[in-house]
């Protein structure tokens, strides 16, 4: 397939650092059904970034599967930060019901996060909902030991997404803690996604559009998996971001809150609408890259020229694999 001729680079600041990133770097390509993203991370090789292509062609030259539902519920994401800010980040996300916390930060202390966990239990109330994502840090006795102590820290967790980074640990976690355990990277990053299923690994699975090659290879993979689906951002764009409201969207069920209010964690986007909660949720839709933006947030040259060239390369493995 000929790679859409219409493209835009990005380079736009981070509020907060995130990922161990500070800018978010990546490329807009417009094809025959509109804009799509393209924003492997600047280490992902060209392999791993085929994937995140294959979304953004379904993006720009097919569109989605009909939508369910119109407004998808989403979560905060409160950062590694201390419990003054994770607080005002809780009271000032549009409304969201359900705040995932980032633990495991490195340099930080047990303490920090359970004053950070303190602080956002207090800014939802009891009837809020908190998940924390420790993004694989942690071994299997560090597990074990912290989720209990985190989940008094909060006043109940909803789950603890990736506490470590093998499948057969997370088994052994659900096996031995009350806490529910939900899989994001063995699902996206794994050669296997299913031995999350087989393992019994999970109650719950992350699934993000860009990492798993489309909107309609997530519904695939989630219907293989067949547990309940938290679709989540890979920190885009408002463009990157309707791909996953769109998986959201056309999903048979969708039982938890949504991670794909982060467009705030960028300094800029590229549409006039912000795709960002309203009463914590967003509301299916695409909006448009205005031009005026899209100049705004364009990357230097030489920055935009090694896209371009990442680009082929990707175009390149994904030909040589499909
Ligand atoms: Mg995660």
């Amino acid at each position: 397939m000929p790679l859409p001729s219409v493209r835009a680079t990005y380079a736009i600041g981070m509020r907060t650092r995130f990922r161990r990133i500070t800018v978010r770097e990546g490329m807009l390509l417009r094809g025959a059904a509109g804009w799509g993203e393209f924003s492997p991370f600047t280490d992902y090789a060209a392999d791993e970034s085929a994937s995140w292509l294959r979304a953004a062609l379904e993006a720009a030259e097919l569109g989605w599967p009909a939508p369910r539902r119109d407004r998808i519920p989403v979560n905060v994401t409160v950062p590694a930060v201390g419990p003054a800010r994770a607080h005002e980040v809780v009271t000032t996300s549009g409304g969201c019901t359900t705040a995932k916390v980032k633990v495991a930060e490195p340099g930080q202390s047990l303490g920090e996060e359970q004053a950070r966990l303190e602080a956002v239990r207090d800014a939802l109330g009891p009837g809020g909902k908190i998940r924390i994502d420790a993004n694989a840090a942690w071994d299997r006795e560090t597990a074990l030991s912290r989720i209990p102590m985190l989940d008094r820290a909060a006043g109940g967790l909803e789950y603890a997404e990736q506490p470590c980074a093998q499948v057969s640990d997370l088994a052994a976690l659900r096996r031995r803690l009350d806490v529910p355990i939900a899989a994001d990277e063995s699902i996206r990053r794994a050669a296997d996604p299913l031995a999350v299923k087989r393992a019994e690994a999970a109650d719950v699975v992350v699934l993000k559009v860009q990492p798993l090659g489309g909107v309609r290879a997530c519904l695939e993979l989630a219907e293989q998996v067949g547990l309940p689906v938290v679709v989540s951002s890979a920190l885009e764009t408002s463009v990157g971001i309707a791909a996953g409201l769109a998986l959201a969207a056309a999903l048979p069920e969708l039982p938890y809150a949504c991670g794909l209010a982060t467009v705030h964690l960028l300094n800029q986007d590229v549409v006039a609408e912000p795709l960002l909660p309203v009463q914590g949720a967003i509301a299916v839709g695409r909006p448009q890259p205005e031009a005026t933006l899209l100049a705004e947030v364009a990357a230097p040259a030489d920055l935009a020229h090694s896209w371009q060239q990442r680009l082929d390369a990707v175009a390149a493995e994904l030909e040589r694999t499909s």
